[in-house]
This record gives structure tokens, C-alpha cells and sequence, in this order.
């Protein structure tokens, strides 16, 4: 295959793709055609960058982190201020720009999954907004664990729906939500969270994540006059670090770093493999069973990551870290002594990377760590981890 026919059918390099049963691959096909038609459509980019400025509040600082920069005696750190977006991180960029979509497509209705429950708010939340009918898919397990974010989604207008069979946990929940589409894809469109699963997903989620580093690359030019060293953003499923390494893939000399949980560290130990209906780096068994992972962020938590990041991965243009939950916990509270920025858990991966490597540059050089979220949905529980230990 030609390059261009590989990124059309969602490939990057072996990774990506759509290995989905032929109902679903014809609403994906519908899917694909539509987000083509309209992400270069100069309405539809004008909406999107309306509300982005109007409701989301961007665009998000670039933020000098000073104190934390002389405190680690290398190069100058700089924080991307995701965790001020409305609803607290960088979700809701993707939520927006798929709803505008889920619009010109004529849905009615938007069904979305959830594990945790942040993509399940993220997705009431723009539900609410545009008056559309939502219903979010979550193990029933899940809701369980998550009662808070339940009644938020439910505060918020939408019908959580628990799911019971199978483990009762994420992956029936994504079941349970393609089942809805392929039943409904008449008048329902299925919002996805992160830069994971079948064509073209991966590609559009990507595209509006992407703002991330369009703004940034800007700011650190006009603050610095020359670009970062390095981009460091936490993976999950991959969305907030290939947003904010997008505009950064041609600048050969800017390291791009994606940080893992050491107990959920796909791209540092897994293998090629596939996981819901795509090619990627999966953390599995000699079976191509994916391994249970655990990880005290949950939205950290899950054993494949997107297709991009397993090609960058394979060719070396990115880098791939771990860092273990003591690390974490330990950037979790120097970044908020310090800058008075309390982060995400999650977020605090890519922080408890820079304290590493920061020290080891030269002070003429620059860094930029994406926080992803904002850390108030994690102080109870870091609360409790601290008082445990
Ligand atoms: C969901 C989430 C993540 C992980 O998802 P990605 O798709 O990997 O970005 C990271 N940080 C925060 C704050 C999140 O809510």
C-alpha cells in the first residue's frame, strides 16, 4: 500500500486498521466519510474553534514553571494548562469536536463507554450543552466503584446504563455500545475517548487533540524563540500525549515522551497484538489474552494504547517511559507545593518524569509537560493512599 492509502485506511505503519464485523465496519465507513467531509469544512472548524474559546476556555497557558524549574537546576519547565479546560482536562476537546460532528450527521442520540466515568462526564457534559439525547455505557462493577461520577452524568441528563455480562468492566461496556450503534447507527453516533479502537477513530481523535500542540508550539516560540527539547505527556489510551506531539512530528530534534504506569506499561514491555477491533502494542499472554493491569490512575488503566504511539514506538521516534505509583505520588505533591497546581493522577506521570530528566539538560533548554487534568477528583484517594503508607 501507497502511504497516503495506508493513513486512509487507518494505518500507521502495521498498527491501526478496523477488524470489526462487516454491520459495524458499514457504520464506521459512514463515520469516516463524514469526518472527512467536514474537518477541513471552514464552518465547521469556526464552530469548533467558537466553542473551544467560548465554553471550553481555551487556549490554556503555557506556563513557566519557575519555582519547580530552579528547584530541579536544568532546563526551564513549562506546564500545558489542559487541567483549566472546562470539566478539568483535556477530554473535552475531543468530546467537542465529535458532537459537532454527531450534528451535521443528523444524530439524535449519542451513546459513549466509560470505565472510570471521566469520558462518560466529558460526554454528558457536551450532551447537555447541545441538547442531545446520551446514553453511556459502564460495567457494572464500575458504577459501582464510581457512584459519584455516575449521579454526575446523571445530573447531567444522561442515562447510565450498567452493563453486567462478561466481567462487568470496561471491554463490556465498549461491547455494549457498538451493539447499541449497529443497531441505531441511523440516528445514534458513538463517541469514543481516547485514541484507540477501529479506523477512523485513532485519526479523529487525533485531529482534535490536536490543538493542543498547534497552541503550544506557538507559545513556546513566542516565549523561547526556538522549540523544546521535549514534549512529555502521560498514555493511557493516548489521546492527550498524541495531541500534544502532533504538530511536534516533523521537528526531527524535538524528543517526544510518552510515560506509563510501571504496573500498566504497554508500550515499554507489551507485543504486537490486537484489542478491540484494532492492530496495536497490547500487554498479553502467550495466548493474545490481554493481561489484567492495574494502575492508581484510572484513566491509565488499560492494556492496548493507540495505533500511532505503537508505530512511533516501533520507529523510534518516540520514547516510551514508566514510572512507578511512589514517583507519582511524590510529583503528585511537589507540583502542587511548589506551583500551587494540584495535577491529575494521570498527569502526574509525565510531572514525575520531568523531575528526572530535567536535571540532566542544560538550563538553555526547554521542556513542556502536558497536565493532562486537574487533580481534585484524586484527593480523597491520594488522601488515602498517603494515610495508609
Ligand atoms: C482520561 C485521562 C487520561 C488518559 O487518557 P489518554 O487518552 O491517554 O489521554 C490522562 N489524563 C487525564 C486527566 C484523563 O482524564
Amino acid at each position: 500500500m501507497s502511504q497516503t492509502s495506508q493513513l486512509e485506511k487507518g494505518y500507521f505503519g502495521q498498527f491501526g486498521g478496523s477488524f470489526v464485523p462487516p454491520e459495524l465496519q458499514n457504520v464506521l465507513n459512514i463515520l469516516n466519510e463524514n469526518f472527512n467531509k467536514y474537518k477541513d469544512d471552514e464552518e465547521f472548524i469556526e464552530e469548533f474553534h467558537y466553542y473551544l474559546k467560548e465554553y471550553v476556555g481555551r487556549e490554556t497557558p503555557l506556563y513557566y514553571a519557575e519555582r519547580l524549574t530552579n528547584k530541579l537546576g536544568g532546563a526551564k519547565i513549562y506546564l500545558k494548562r489542559e487541567d483549566i479546560n472546562h470539566t478539568g482536562s483535556h477530554k473535552i476537546n475531543n468530546v467537542l469536536g465529535q458532537i459537532l460532528l454527531a450534528k451535521r450527521m443528523g444524530a439524535k442520540r449519542v451513546i459513549a463507554e466509560t470505565g472510570a466515568g471521566q469520558h462518560g462526564v466529558a460526554t454528558a457534559t457536551v450532551c447537555a450543552m447541545f441538547g442531545m439525547e446520551c446514553t453511556i455505557y459502564m460495567g457494572a462493577e464500575d458504577t459501582e466503584r464510581q457512584a459519584l461520577n455516575v449521579f454526575r452524568m446523571e445530573l447531567l441528563g444522561a442515562n447510565v446504563v450498567a452493563v453486567s455480562e462478561g466481567q462487568a468492566r470496561l471491554k463490556d461496556a465498549v461491547d455494549a455500545a457498538f451493539a447499541d450503534l449497529v443497531e441505531n447507527y441511523e440516528n445514534t453516533f458513538y463517541l469514543l475517548g481516547s485514541a484507540v479502537g477501529p479506523h477512523p477513530f485513532p485519526t479523529m481523535v487525533k485531529h482534535f487533540q490536536s490543538v493542543i500542540s498547534q497552541e503550544s508550539r506557538q507559545q513556546i516560540l513566542e516565549k523561547e524563540g526556538k522549540l523544546p527539547y521535549a514534549v512529555i505527556a502521560c498514555v493511557g489510551g493516548g489521546s492527550n500525549a498524541i495531541g500534544s506531539f502532533a504538530e511536534y512530528l516533523p521537528d526531527e530534534d524535538v524528543r517526544l515522551i510518552g510515560v506509563e504506569p510501571s504496573e500498566a506499561a504497554t508500550l515499554t514491555t507489551g507485543t504486537a497484538g490486537q484489542l478491540h477491533g484494532f492492530k496495536c502494542i497490547v500487554l498479553q499472554d502467550e495466548q493474545g489474552t490481554p493481561l489484567p493491569t492495574y494502575s492508581i490512575a484510572a484513566g491509565l488503566d488499560y492494556p492496548g494504547c493507540g495505533p500511532e504511539h505503537s508505530h512511533l514506538k516501533m520507529t523510534g521516534r518516540a520514547d516510551y517511559v514508566s514510572v512507578t505509583n511512589e514517583e507519582v505520588l511524590e510529583a503528585f505533591q511537589l507540583l502542587s507545593k511548589l506551583e500551587g497546581i494540584i495535577p491529575a493522577l494521570e498527569s502526574a506521570h509525565a510531572v514525575a518524569h520531568v523531575l528526572k530528566l530535567a536535571p540532566t539538560l542544560d538550563q538553555d533548554k526547554s521542556v513542556i509537560v502536558n497536565i493532562s487534568g486537574r487533580g481534585d477528583k484524586d484527593v480523597a484517594h491520594v488522601f488515602e493512599m498517603l494515610k495508609g503508607n
